[in-house]
C-alpha cells in the first residue's frame, strides 16, 4: 500500500518537484500545506503517514510547527527538509521528535531514504 505524504513547504516550486521526485515510488502526495498553521489543520483531515516539514516559512517555522504538531499528536513522523544544515538545528529538531532529516537540493534516494527512516 502506498504511503501518504503530506509536504509543508512555503515553496510552490517544492511540491512540483516532490510530486517528480516520488513519482513510480511507494510514497504518494496526500496534501500540500504553505505554512505551519495550515499543516496543523490540515494534519487532522489528512491523516498522513509521514511529513516533510520545511525549516523556514513566513509565520511560523518548520521547527516551531513540528513541536506544535508533536504535541498535539505524538505519533506524527517527520522529515525535516532544509537547506540549513547546521548542528544545532538538527539537534533542536531532534530533540522536538524529528524522525528525520534531508537536505535541499533534494535527491529522489536520500528523499526515500528518509522518508523510510521516519517510518521504522
Ligand atoms: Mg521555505
Amino acid at each position: 500500500m502506498e504511503k501518504r505524504v503530506m509536504i509543508v513547504d512555503d515553496s510552490r516550486v517544492m511540491e512540483i518537484q516532490m510530486k517528480n521526485l516520488l513519482e513510480d515510488t511507494e510514497f504518494e502526495i496526500a496534501a500540500y500545506c504553505k505554512d505551519g498553521e495550515e499543516a496543523l489543520e490540515m494534519y487532522e483531515e489528512v491523516m498522513p503517514d509521514v511529513v516533510t516539514m520545511d525549516i523556514i516559512m513566513p509565520g511560523m517555522d518548520g521547527l516551531e510547527t513540528s513541536e506544535a504538531l508533536l504535541e498535539k499528536h505524538p505519533e506524527a513522523r517527520i522529515v525535516m527538509v532544509s537547506s540549513l544544515a547546521y548542528d544545532d538545528t538538527i539537534q533542536e529538531a531532534d530533540s522536538i521528535g524529528v524522525k528525520a532529516f534531508v537536505y535541499k537540493p533534494l535527491e529522489r534516494e536520500k528523499l526515500i531514504e528518509a522518508l523510510e527512516d521516519a517510518l521504522i
